[in-house]
């Protein structure tokens, strides 16, 4: 069942959250590439309470036809959320929200991917919410550009994505579910740290340009942090697959004419 909050107090007299984090902190988030092999690229994230899989298939020929780009490919991306991933049980299939967050997404996407050089084809990207705590549109996005990568598709760069928030009046990095559902405001911003370019931006609330200014600073730094871990995920990826690690075991995954 849902919690009916009245009164939280976000931010304690030592500026501590409810969950002890600082205001520019964020949850600890880990991920890892190459975990599907029936996909051409996946990724799995754990970014607080946030479980989420993502899966990338091409390019591919494009069906149905007549969705078909003759000068580039187009990224159909897939946002679910599974039942069991929320307290209240989320009805199966989608929804207005899920179709604005695949659309959010593939677009954010089409502006890094190369797709100019596969034309009539599509990138298909499933994201899978398996277990959700507010932000996981960003965390969605953020596992599916290294999806891209593990699959080898040409990119600009990685697309790190965060969500900066409201409550108390206190500009906050990263909601949690609390912070989501009873703060003042919520914008997700997906960055390329590189160049500072915004690839997603939405509102959900209100704030002062001072305040905005705050966020953006809050989400730049913070991309910057999940890119380097997006990196690293590739790394330890290829760094398995070339057998340059200790504890290589993943020759299984290997398709057979490179294991
Ligand atoms: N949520 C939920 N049921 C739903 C949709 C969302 O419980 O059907 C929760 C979930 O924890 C989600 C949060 O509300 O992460 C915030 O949802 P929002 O639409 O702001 O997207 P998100 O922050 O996940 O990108």
């Amino acid at each position: 069942m849902s919690e009916i909050v009245d009164d939280i107090k976000f931010i304690d007299e030592e500026g501590k959250r409810i969950d002890g984090r600082r205001v520019d902190e964020m949850r600890p988030l880990k991920i890892e590439a190459g975990v599907l092999k029936r996909a051409d690229g996946s990724a799995y994230l754990e970014w607080g309470d946030n479980k989420v899989m993502a899966a990338v298939y091409g390019p591919r020929e494009c069906h149905p036809r007549h969705m078909q780009n003759p000068s580039r490919a187009i990224i159909q991306c897939r946002y679910n959320m599974m039942s069991f991933s929320v307290s209240d049980r989320k009805r199966p299939g989608p929804d207005r929200r899920s179709i604005e967050i695949s659309k959010i997404i593939s677009e954010a996407l089409e502006n890094v991917v190369f797709t100019e050089n596969f034309p009539r084809t599509s990138i298909d990207v499933y994201i899978e919410v398996l277990q959700a705590n507010a932000g996981t549109r960003v965390a969605g996005l953020t596992a599916a550009s290294v999806a891209l990568a593990d699959a080898g598709i040409p990119m600009r760069d990685l697309v790190p994505a965060v969500a900066v928030g409201k409550a108390d009046g206190h500009i906050i990095l990263d909601l949690n579910g609390k912070e989501d559902n009873f703060g003042s405001a919520d914008l997700p911003i997906a960055m390329i740290p590189r160049t500072g370019e915004v690839l997603l931006m939405q509102m959900d609330g209100h704030m002062t340009m001072e305040e905005l200014d705050l966020a953006l600073s809050y989400a730049k730094k913070a991309c910057q942090e999940i890119y380097d871990i997006q990196r690293d995920a590739l790394h330890r990826r290829y760094a398995s697959q070339a057998g340059t690690e200790d504890d290589n075991d993943d020759d299984d995954d290997l398709p057979d004419e490179e294991a």
